[in-house]
């Protein structure tokens, strides 16, 4: 009971002072003592990236990778009553939710680069992907060479699109909101291929066997978990969780799940 009583006027003493200066959010309160006190985690999660974190409409549930070393990360850090809430983010919304504190931390195949890092915080690398092509199997298309000239979809706030204006700068690149639309142009030939990671293209493309992955990959795309700057507990947390699901094993086997099956 005491234990309770301590606990609601600590969330009050933590909650007043944002009340009053009218700016209530996430990204101003320590991320990882709010967690601890109301036992949950916002995690900003594709929602539309088959393999990493896609919503299933018959179950209502987001499902993936990122969505299963989400919840193992919260587990670690806040016990078996933690709860990991999840918050659909699209690369181009992702860094603007997390600023205005609508999530605590990013965990949406987002690579850590240094442009990056001048707004927010990332962790240690969690997955290596790598930037590749989406064709149809008939197409000419076999590597970035033959890209010239050509229509090539990519999305908006991605690293595929701005790494494709620079390796192919004759490219007419069309950036759409997200990955379902993406693919969906591509299906409706808007463009002659698409381009981002080669883990959301092999999920993509295990679902649809006219299309196909070419070119290998021409980028290294690490992927990392993004916290607000200034939010050094919650982001140290993080990488002792993930050391922790490395060692015990929760890693391997969530990656096997995903994406054993499909490389
Ligand atoms: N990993 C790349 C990025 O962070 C592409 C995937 C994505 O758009 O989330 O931009």
């Amino acid at each position: 009971m005491l234990k309770k009583l301590i606990l609601i006027a600590a969330s009050l003493l933590l909650v007043l002072p944002l009340a009053g200066c009218g700016k209530n959010s996430l990204a101003d309160s320590d991320a990882l003592t709010r967690a601890k006190l109301t036992n949950q985690i916002f995690w900003g999660v594709k929602y539309d990236t088959r393999l990493f974190g896609l919503m299933d409409v018959k179950t209502g549930e987001v499902q993936g990778f990122d969505i299963d070393i989400a919840k193992a990360l919260t587990k670690e850090i806040l016990g078996s009553k933690g709860h990991a809430v999840f918050i659909e983010v699209t690369s181009k919304t992702r860094i603007p939710l997390l600023k205005n504190g609508n999530i605590d931390a990013i965990i949406a195949t987002m690579t850590i680069t240094d442009e990056r890092k001048k707004q927010v915080d990332f962790s240690d690398v969690y997955f290596a992907a790598g930037q590749s092509l989406l064709v149809k199997k008939t197409s000419p298309i076999k590597s970035i060479e033959d890209l010239k000239g050509k229509r090539v979809l990519a999305v908006k706030g991605s690293t595929s699109a701005e790494n494709i204006k620079k390796a192919v700068p004759s490219a007419h690149i069309l950036e759409l909101e997200n990955y379902s639309e993406c693919f969906t142009a591509l299906k409706s030939n808007q463009g002659d291929a698409m381009t981002t990671d080669n883990a959301i293209l092999l999920g993509m493309a295990s679902q649809n066997h006219n299309y196909h992955l070419v070119g290998g990959t021409f980028t290294d795309e690490p992927y990392g978990i993004a916290v607000n700057k200034g939010q050094q507990d919650l982001l140290e947390a993080i990488n002792d969780a993930l050391k922790t699901i490395h060692e015990n094993g929760e890693y391997d086997k969530i990656y096997a799940k995903w994406i054993g099956g499909v490389k």
